[in-house]
């Protein structure tokens, strides 16, 4: 039986499209397809302006990009802690790598990685290797990007077309923003973009993701509320090959009635994808809200048990997010960590770079300020 075909009317063309400073015309929903699908496939002119960035995201100068990383950042635990504690205690002494120690761990480093960085520290300091807690706080950074260096591994989307991203993590992380973002960028690259809705468990949902699709010109599959979400991810593969799309982005609930309710979606998303390519999903994308602290690793071993996560996105890391919780994650899984999100917009989606991470986070003069 194809329950595959029985889904709502397609509930496009109802004034969803109404935003005037749409050049393109219109989208007209074909009747008789089963599919509901929400944006014909990006005019080449239809670029509408979006509410949120400029259309050029990535600032050319690496001072401006440095800049950047750094106004995310400074707001963190993790910062303002750091700075605080050299400014307190401006003496290198044992005291000041013991308080380092609660700071790091206070900032959500994690036990294990915070001892292991002072431990190796205080090393140094007894065998002298450091004039004053300048020099500390440069080996510090230097550990913390040594620390961060193996899991920035770009995610590359060439090798596959369609290539499959299935994006997974709990309720509330970011993980439909995370999809936004990603279209944006994606679609800025010339690429051809299709969304599948599988988040059929909250209402709001698949609106939510329709509205990214609509601000960006990206076509978005779904079949409505309660729909059969591996059927939704399905159909919108088999609309991306037919369509030579470049890339598909999965969306998935976060929360069903149970937890095993979810990971068996999970699971049978998997299976299902694999009928029409083997390889399916390419990537799974594991979203991770950078403020819910050591939770974010128990996520993590949890996800990984069901789904073979193949790469992190963690969110939320501006404003008062701790930031240490990336070290932990580097330090325990040592998976890939694609993307940081340091904000709501379009634009803060950020490839992940240790380098600035450490920096943003951690300036090498702010001792000295
Ligand atoms: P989902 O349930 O995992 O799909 O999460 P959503 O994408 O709906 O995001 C939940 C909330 O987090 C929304 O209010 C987003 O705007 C917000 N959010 C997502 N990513 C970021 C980020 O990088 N920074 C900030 N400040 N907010 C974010
Ligand atoms: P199972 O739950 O692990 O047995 O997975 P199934 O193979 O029954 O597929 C689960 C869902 O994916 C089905 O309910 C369908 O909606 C969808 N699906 C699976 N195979 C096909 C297919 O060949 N065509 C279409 N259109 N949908 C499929
Ligand atoms: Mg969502």
């Amino acid at each position: 039986m194809l329950k595959f075909w029985k889904k709502k009317p397609a509930d496009n063309g109802t004034g969803e499209h109404e935003e005037t400073a749409q050049p393109a015309p219109a989208p007209v929903a074909a009747p008789e397809t089963p599919l509901a699908l929400d944006t014909p496939d990006p005019a080449p002119a239809a670029v509408a302006p979006a509410a949120d960035e400029p259309a050029a995201a990535e600032p050319a100068a690496e001072a401006t990009a440095k800049r950047g990383w750094r106004e995310r950042l400074s707001g963190s635990t993790f910062a303002r802690g750091l700075s605080s504690l050299f400014r307190r205690h401006p003496k290198l002494d044992d005291n000041l790598l013991d308080e380092l120690e609660t700071t790091l761990i206070t900032a959500d480093v994690g036990i294990e990685a915070s001892t292991s960085l002072v431990e190796d520290l205080r090393k140094r300091m007894h065998k002298r290797e450091f004039a004053d807690a300048d020099a500390l706080l440069q080996a510090l950074r230097q550990e913390l990007i040594a620390l961060l260096k193996p899991v920035q591994k770009p995610l590359s989307i060439d090798g596959h077309k369609p290539f499959v991203v299935l994006t997974v993590g709990i309720n509330g992380v970011g993980k439909t923003t995370t999809i936004g973002k990603l279209a944006r960028r994606w679609r800025e690259e010339k690429r051809q973009v299709l969304l599948a809705a599988g988040d059929t468990f909250r209402a709001a949902a698949v609106e939510q993701l329709k509205t990214w699709g609509e601000r960006n010109q990206v076509p978005v599959i779904s079949q409505g509320q309660d729909a059969d979400a591996a059927s939704v991810i399905f159909d919108a593969l088999q609309a991306a090959r037919s369509r030579h799309a470049d890339v598909l982005i999965a969306d998935t609930a976060g929360r069903l009635h149970t937890q095993g309710g979810l990971m068996d979606e999970l699971g049978k998303i998997a299976r299902v994808l694999k009928k029409l390519d083997d390889q399916a999903p390419h990537e799974v994308l594991m979203v991770i809200d950078g403020t819910t602290g050591q939770n974010a690793v128990n996520q993590v071993r949890q996800f990984r048990q069901i789904v073979g996560v193949t790469g992190l996105v963690v969110t939320k890391l501006d404003g008062t997010a701790k930031g240490g919780v990336v070290f932990a994650l580097a330090r325990e899984f040592g998976l890939p960590i694609r993307f940081v999100g340091l904000g709501e917009t379009a634009a803060d989606l950020r490839v992940f770079d240790a380098d600035a991470y450490v920096d943003g986070l951690l300036p090498a003069d702010f001792a000295r300020a």
